[in-house]
């Protein structure tokens, strides 16, 4: 029997790791003061999404006292049909976050390890830590997975691996041979998570977004996402492709109602509507390339990128470096995002706009390079 004051001195704690997370934090996206901000700290497709998508959301009011429908069968089908997929093998979510916190939830505990890249994705070791288990980071030579030191980081412990392909904040990609490679080296019980949440806008012929090794084996999972290219973050809808094993146990933890009735109308018309798609990869392509060009021509080294945003590194002298450069875009009212949190002090990232952004972004970046204003 306990003694009735016993519960005095104890006091509420979560389980152990939830306290060695540092939270998340999202892209700035205000100024105070500051009327007009262009907002490029979270890799949004600034131009906003297709109008079918925004129509299919405003669409969507009369319904909302409804449940959604748990499944999201129609937004399956509507994803299976464009990408050539089995629908049965799809799971939806809100967000590929959710999905990538539901697989390591599923797949990894205490004692586990949850192996990544050096820059990968902050979210891949926040998830690890959430549920007790301990992330592990393989270092990258030249920001850019190392599939060698992946595998030689795996150990009896490691349940999952995460690639982002292509990769954030980075930019950098895997090519199909490498990312096969890493594969067939890891154990049958790893779990290999591709996150390919900026898929659409590679255009470079060796790159897969992960569905032919989903095809080959039960242990790989593809993730995707509705929040960049599509231009749909604030929807927040993502979705999985996996073998029917990883498939059935996600369905058994997610939320029953996980995904919103607008998100998913707003989602089967969002991927019906290719040329929008097309037409936002050729435009982050061409102003990808020239505001590269543009930056490079102050000095600044870009790291090459097939992705909607660039990693610019600046020198490490004070006043040059890049916290000056922050805090000079913020003055303009420009929102970059800094990445020493990913252990990349003297970079920032910034997400590739318009025609317009880029432009204002460049010539920011000009006058702080020249000391002006
Ligand atoms: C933006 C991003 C995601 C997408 O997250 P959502 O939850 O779908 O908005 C996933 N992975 C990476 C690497 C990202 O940069």
């Amino acid at each position: 029997m306990t003694a009735p004051d016993d519960g005095e001195t104890r006091s509420l704690a979560p389980k152990p790791g939830i306290l060695d997370i540092a939270p998340y934090i999202g892209g700035e996206h205000s100024v105070p003061g500051v009327n007009r901000v262009f907002r490029l700290a979270s890799n949004e497709n600034t131009a906003g999404p297709s109008p079918k998508a925004r129509a299919a959301y405003i669409a969507t009011a009369g319904e909302i006292h409804r449940y959604p429908d748990g499944s999201s069968e129609r937004l399956r089908t509507a994803i299976g049909k464009a990408h050539g997929l089995d629908p049965a093998r799809i799971v939806c979510g809100a967000g590929s976050d959710e999905l990538i916190q539901l697989l390591t939830k599923a797949y990894a505990g205490v004692g586990d390890e949850v192996l990544y890249s050096q820059y990968g994705f902050l979210l891949y070791p926040i998830a690890a830590k959430s549920v007790g288990a301990t992330p592990v980071a393989a270092p990258e030579a030249g920001l850019r997975t190392d599939v060698d030191a992946v595998l030689a980081r795996v150990t009896e412990r490691t349940r999952i691996v995460f690639i982002a392909n292509p990769n954030n904040p980075t930019g950098s990609y895997l090519p199909q041979d490498e990312m096969r490679r890493l594969h067939a080296g890891l154990p049958r019980d790893v779990l290999l998570v591709l996150d390919a949440a900026y898929a659409e806008y590679v255009e470079e012929a060796d790159y897969d977004c992960g569905v032919e090794l989903v095809d080959a084996a039960d242990n790989v999972v593809m993730s995707r996402t509705f929040s960049k290219i599509y231009a749909l973050a604030g929807l927040r809808l993502g979705w999985l492709y996996g073998s029917p094993g990883i498939v059935d146990v996600i369905h058994r933890i997610r939320g029953p109602f996980n995904v919103g009735l607008a998100a998913q109308e707003a989602g089967v018309a969002a991927i019906a509507d290719e040329a929008f798609v097309t037409a936002s990869r050729a435009a982050a392509t061409r102003w990808r390339g020239w505001l590269t060009d543009a930056l490079r021509a102050l000095g600044l080294t870009v790291h090459p990128s097939v992705a909607n945003f660039v990693l610019v590194r600046f020198p490490a002298e004070p006043g040059r470096d890049a916290a000056a450069a922050l805090a000079f875009l913020k003055t303009r009212g420009i929102l970059v995002r800094g990445v020493g949190g990913y252990g990349l002090p003297d970079c920032v990232r910034v997400t590739v706009g318009g025609e317009e952004e880029c432009r204002v972004v460049a010539a920011a970046l000009g006058d702080f390079v020249a000391h002006r204003g």
